[in-house]
């Protein structure tokens, strides 16, 4: 199958472009499109067809169910059976952006949606070209994100284009999602709101809103079996490179100390080494900096600069995360020490990202 790719400004498009984009979707077939948080991989919520092909097009196990994407409250009433007042406050107040949350689902989603599972995660993007493709369809869209299974999630179309070409028909290309890394996905069942997966909306600005909200926690036993929300996703190795990453968490001293002692112990073993970090000049040893088999790359954009405010910071690491994983692939890196960052706002989001792509964490 040739993969074709259309390019959208976001800023300035009509609707007569998607409608390539649409017709496939209507013939249950799958496309890529941008997304405010990462690219995603849409087909109608509707067709146990173009679901199944999402699946296979990615590789996904299929008991990781998908979200579903909307364009207005209206098409949120056709595919749950009930919006309790509190969730219709928190989407009103959250959306559009990058806010999944569940609910109970309609028997209009097919089971393979859902894998199985009686709620379905919804959430309408802000993305001015998300929003058009869906309110333009009038379906909405089960999209997960367009990358393969396991490999970081694609933030522009050409990580699209490296995943899936010739496994899917369309990429609708809008250049890079200026969010970075996924929506978070919230339950707010019987009074207990719990975050399943932090993301693009930070908990302290869903804390304003339900001050009680929990991080689900597989080891918090204070959660009874009753509240413990169904999180397939928690189960899969995500968002890693080809590369082994061992991510360092602790003060900038002890993440020298460390890539010191990494790069010694590895370098004798003929590995490619990579450094992802956030600081423009840290003091590392020049034997290591000018190892030709040692790459420094940026961990986020490259003006991250961690001197700077906190919160711009962790907005731009958010948003070069996952190219900064693809390019240790690009520079056929065989291990990689990765500096962990602040959990605060979406360095949470971000830390989450990076544990679950490492194969060791060392603590300070
Ligand atoms: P992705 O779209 O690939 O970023 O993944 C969607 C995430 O939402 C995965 O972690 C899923 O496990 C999670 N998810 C989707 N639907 C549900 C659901 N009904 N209940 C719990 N988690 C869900
Ligand atoms: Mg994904």
């Amino acid at each position: 199958m040739l993969t074709k790719i259309i390019r959208l400004d976001p800023l300035n498009f009509s609707i007569k472009q998607l409608q390539e984009a649409i017709d496939l979707i209507r013939n249950d077939e799958i496309v890529a499109f941008p997304t405010e948080t990462v690219y995603g991989l849409g087909g109608s919520a509707f067709s146990e067809t173009a679901v199944r092909k999402i699946y296979e097009a990615k590789g996904r196990p299929s008991d990781n169910p998908m979200i579903v994407h909307i364009s207005d409250l209206e098409m949120l009433s056709s595919i749950v059976n009930v919006i309790p007042e509190n969730i219709r406050k928190l989407c009103e107040r959250f959306w559009p952006g990058p806010l999944t949350i569940l609910f109970e689902k309609s028997e209009k989603i097919p089971d393979i949606v859902t894998a199985g599972l009686n709620t379905v995660a919804v959430r309408m993007p802000s993305h001015p070209v998300a929003l058009a493709f869906i309110k333009e369809l009038g379906i909405p869209l089960a999209a997960p994100s367009a990358n393969l299974s396991s490999r970081p999630s694609p933030t522009k179309a050409e990580h699209v284009f490296n995943d899936l070409q010739g496994k899917i028909p369309l990429i609708i290309d809008s250049g890079s999602c200026n969010v970075g890394v996924e929506s978070t996905v919230i339950d707010v069942h019987k009074g207990h709101s719990v975050v399943l997966r932090p993301g693009g909306v930070n908990l302290e600005d869903l804390k304003c809103y339900l001050p009680k909200v929990e991080i689900f926690n597989n080891k918090n036993k204070e959660l009874s079996d009753e509240f413990k929300p169904p999180t397939p996703g928690l189960k899969y190795r995500h968002y890693s490179p080809k590369a082994e990453i061992i991510l360092i968490e602790g003060s900038i001293k002890f993440l020298e100390e460390k890539i010191v002692s990494l790069h010694f112990k590895y370098r004798t073993q003929k590995k490619r080494i990579g450094i992802l970090h956030t600081h423009k000049n840290f003091q590392i040893p020049s034997d290591i900096i000018n190892d030709p088999k040692c790459k420094m790359i940026y961990l986020g954009l490259r003006d991250s600069n961690i001197d700077s405010d906190d919160s711009i910071n962790a907005d731009k690491i958010a948003e070069g995360l996952f190219s900064s994983l693809r390019e240790v692939d690009n520079q056929n890196i065989d291990l990689v020490i990765v500096e962990g960052i602040s959990e605060k706002k979406i360095g949470l989001a971000v830390m989450n990202r990076l544990r679950k792509a490492a194969s060791k964490i060392i603590k300070e």
